[in-house]
C-alpha cells in the first residue's frame, strides 16, 4: 500500500492574465522529483464572473518542452495556437495541448461563457515530456465529455472519469507520451476507497471539494494535494466528506529539469536556444 508522504498546501494566489484567478498548487520549483512527470498545477477555484463582451484571459505567449492540460469543471475556455490547434471547451471537457518543440498560444474564456457569465472552475496541469520528445511536433487534443469513460468505483463509493490512463479494462482518450493516469473522481462520504496503481509511480490526489483521510490521522481538504510515496501498488484512503478529486499518477522521468518561464527543458543550453528561437520568430504565428 502506498503511504502518504505529505500534504501540500497552495503556494498562494495570482492572476494569469485577467481571466484566471489561480492558486499555485505545486511547481517543479518546489517539488520536482516527487511529482515527475507532472511539472506544475494551477487551480482556478470557483469564481463568479459577470457577463461581458470583453475577452478575459491571457494573450499570445510561447511554450516549449512539455504539455499543458486544461480541465474545465465550470465555465468555458477557448484556445488557439500557432500549430493550427484550437478549440473551445466547456464544463467536463479537457484540452490536452502538446507544446513540445514550441507553440505560441492564447487562452481566453470562451465567448459563450463570457457572454453568459457565472461560475468558473478549472485546473491547468503542465506535464513534462521525456527528453527524446521535447522537440517533437506540437499537437492538440480537444477531449469532449462523451469521450471520457465513467467507471463506477467499487462499493458504490462514486465514479471515476478516466481522462488519461487505464482503470481495469477502461482506457481514457488522452494520448500521452509516457504512462500516466489522470482521473476525475467524485466520491461519497463514509467510503473507504482502494485504487490499483503501479508500484514505483508518482501518485498525488488533489482535493477540489470535500475531504479525504489517510490512516485516520491526516486530512486532505479543498485546494490541498496529498502526495504519496512511490512504494506499494494500492492507493487507499477514506472519504470523510463528499469529495471531488483529481488523481495524478505516472511514471517518473528521472531526467534533469531546467525551466525558465514558459520553457521547460533538460539543460541551460536548451533554454538559451528556446529564448533565441522565440526571439527569432521560430515558434510561428497564430493564423487569424
Ligand atoms: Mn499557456
Amino acid at each position: 500500500m502506498k503511504k502518504l508522504a505529505f500534504i501540500k498546501r497552495s503556494n498562494g494566489s495570482h492572476w494569469v492574465g485577467d481571466g484566471f484567478p489561480v492558486q499555485s498548487i505545486f511547481s517543479y520549483s518546489d517539488i520536482a522529483e516527487e511529482m515527475s512527470p507532472f511539472l506544475l498545477m494551477d487551480y482556478a477555484g470557483p469564481t463568479n464572473f459577470p457577463p461581458t463582451t470583453r475577452k478575459l484571459g491571457v494573450g499570445q505567449h510561447p511554450h516549449r518542452g512539455f504539455e499543458t492540460v486544461t480541465i474545465v469543471y465550470e465555465g468555458g475556455v477557448a484556445h488557439r495556437d500557432s500549430s493550427g490547434g484550437g478549440g473551445s471547451i466547456r464544463a467536463g471537457e479537457v484540452q490536452w495541448m502538446t507544446a513540445a518543440s514550441g507553440v505560441i498560444h492564447e487562452e481566453y474564456h470562451s465567448p459563450e461563457f463570457a457572454a453568459q457569465g457565472g461560475a468558473f472552475e478549472m485546473v491547468q496541469l503542465w506535464v513534462n515530456l521525456p527528453a527524446k520528445d521535447k522537440m517533437a511536433p506540437p499537437a492538440y487534443q480537444g477531449i469532449t465529455a462523451e469521450q471520457i469513460p465513467v467507471v463506477i468505483v467499487p462499493g458504490g463509493a462514486g465514479t471515476a472519469r478516466i481522462i488519461a490512463g487505464r482503470y481495469g479494462d477502461v482506457v481514457g482518450p488522452a494520448h500521452t507520451f509516457t504512462p500516466m493516469n489522470v482521473w476525475d473522481l467524485r466520491l461519497k462520504a463514509g467510503h473507504q476507497v482502494s485504487l490499483d496503481l503501479s508500484a514505483g509511480t508518482t501518485t498525488a490526489l488533489f482535493v477540489l471539494r470535500g475531504a479525504i483521510e489517510f490512516d485516520r490521522l491526516h486530512t486532505g481538504r479543498a485546494a490541498e494535494l496529498a502526495v504519496m510515496e512511490r512504494a506499494g501498488g494500492h492507493l487507499e484512503f477514506a472519504v470523510s466528506e463528499d469529495a471531488k478529486l483529481l488523481l495524478l499518477n505516472g511514471e517518473p522521468l528521472h531526467e534533469p529539469i531546467v525551466g525558465y518561464g514558459p520553457f521547460v527543458m533538460n539543460t541551460r543550453e536548451e533554454i538559451a536556444q528556446a529564448i533565441d528561437d522565440f526571439n527569432r520568430g521560430r515558434f510561428g504565428v497564430i493564423r487569424q
